[in-house]
């Protein structure tokens, strides 16, 4: 038996497994090279009632609110892991308010298991890999959410005939991978407007003239300048003998009181356009550079630093939605009647002496400025939201409602009004806004 199965059969054999290799998609050694790197693409394809894009900030609680509101969702995070600035860029810090709905949920986990600082809740910090576990324990926790991680969206799906709706979002894989997803709403949480700028949606970028919403600040001509990038880093002493003076490294810092660490707003560089992936990195790079000093300060002094892996990008596009947010809105504390989420940080606009926090002098009710519906709803299409802080706003007004307590409660509006649009098969536009706030109040917003 053993002769038979001589030298032919193996050439066979072997000519035979090559094909089905190259068929396949599996690495083989092939005789044929024109066939090497021709895999062919694996095509799959999902259905949904809502998506959402980015698994930060804003679109987890966007991605919980919607499954609590009974519809199917699936969650894209281009990312492994979901989480946003907090896991990525190290924005570590609960600030601003009010605290409410989905983010108060995690803050109470964060609080019960990974409690660092002396202020379990406003001005206290966690580490990066507390809210990793939380938000995803959190996500696992909603049957009615399928999360997909390293899913970059890459191409929006609109026909020629209509225009104004977007069907779904096309995934390409690194290895050739294709994943189409189809959606009755899509909500954009890309911290970017990624989708909406794909989709051709109009987008804002930089800093309005004061004149062109009648802003009580702001530069006489639009300009193209955006807020300034910080790398942050968490500062930890190692050596027992350690001992580090905070005020040395550079940028404010926040201490964890009494355990020997800090957070530090540490490598603030500008980015020539954060639209730009390349620009990003190149002011990710001179960031790195300026913090040398002080991880050798840190070294030296027995502490270690860990960076954060992502540059932290304050602003980038912001999306045109039926209303533009303005510093108006803001400080006449407007509550219009489709107001879905409530904010009361100030202006804090890095870089800008119009909207420095240090510096403005305009000031709010203690009972915060309300969020409309309609900001949300992105302009000229049909099931297209915007939240986070590429949502619509001008520049100044974006600079108090981008932190994270406030982005949740955007997130939150969003998802619920989508699960309200998807599961009755209504229009964002028809969908009763008292139904949204009714949903709303059940979930801890107390609108
Ligand atoms: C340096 C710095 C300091 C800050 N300090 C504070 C602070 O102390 N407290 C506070 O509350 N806020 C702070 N903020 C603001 C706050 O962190 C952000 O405004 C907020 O996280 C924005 O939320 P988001 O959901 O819009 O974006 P993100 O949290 O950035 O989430 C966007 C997600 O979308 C994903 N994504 C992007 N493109 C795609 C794509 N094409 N396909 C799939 N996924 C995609 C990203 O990977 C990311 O996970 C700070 C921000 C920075 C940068």
């Amino acid at each position: 038996m053993a002769s038979r199965w001589g030298r032919r059969e193996f050439l066979r054999s072997a000519i035979a497994t090559s094909m089905v290799s190259a068929v396949t998609g599996d690495v083989a050694e092939s005789a044929q090279p024109k066939l090497v790197g021709s895999r062919a693409a694996v095509k799959d394809a999902l259905r949904t009632q809502v998506l959402v894009v980015g698994a930060g900030a804003s679109g987890v609680p966007a991605a919980l609110a919607a499954a609590r509101g009974g519809a199917k969702v699936v969650l894209l995070e281009d990312d492994n892991t979901p989480g946003g600035a907090p896991v990525d860029m190290y924005v570590a810090m609960v600030c601003g308010g009010p605290i409410v709905g989905i983010y108060a949920e995690m803050l109470e986990l964060l609080n019960r298991n990974f409690h660092l600082t002396a202020k379990p809740t406003g001005g206290a910090w966690f580490l990066p890999s507390a809210y990793a576990e939380v938000i995803s324990r959190m996500i696992r926790a909603e049957p009615n959410v399928q999360l997909r991680c390293s899913a970059p969206v890459s191409e929006v799906l609109i026909s020629e005939g209509s225009r104004n709706r977007l069907h779904g979002v096309t995934v390409r894989g690194a290895d050739g991978r294709q994943l189409t997803i189809e959606a009755d709403v899509v909500i954009d949480a890309t911290g970017s407007g990624a989708v909406a700028a794909m989709a051709g949606c109009e987008c804002r970028y930089g800093s309005e003239a004061k004149s062109e919403f009648d802003e009580p600040t702001g530069p006489a001509k639009a300009n193209d300048k955006i807020q300034l990038c910080t790398l942050m880093l968490v500062s930890q002493r190692l050596r027992p003998d350690g001992k580090i003076d905070p005020g040395k490294v550079t940028g404010q810092s926040c201490p964890a009181e009494g355990l020997n660490a800090a957070l530090h707003w540490a490598g603030t560089v500008s980015c020539a356009d954060t639209r730009d992936p390349l620009a990003v990195a190149a002011a990710q790079q001179e960031a790195m550079q300026k913090i040398e000093k002080d991880i050798a300060y840190l070294y030296e002094h027995g502490y270690t630093a860990h960076i954060a892996p992502k540059l932290g990008v304050r602003e980038c596009r912001r999306v045109v939605g039926d209303h533009v947010l303005t510093v108006n809105d803001l400080i006449a504390s407007k509550r219009a009647d489709d107001t879905v989420a409530l904010g009361n940080y100030p202006l804090d606009s890095w870089g800008d002496r119009y909207g420095a926090m240090e510096k403005t002098t305009l000031t709010y009710t203690p009972g915060g400025y309300g969020i409309p519906l309609r900001a949300m709803i992105t302009k000229g299409m049909q099931n297209l939201m915007t939240v986070g802080k590429c949502m619509s706003a001008t520049h100044l007004a974006m600079s108090a409602i981008r932190v994270q307590c406030i982005v949740a409660q955007m997130g939150q509006a969003a998802g619920t009004a989508a699960a309200l649009a998807a599961t009755k098969g209504t229009s964002l536009r028809s969908l009763k806004v008292r139904d949204v706030q009714a949903m709303l109040r059940a979930g801890g917003v107390p609108l």
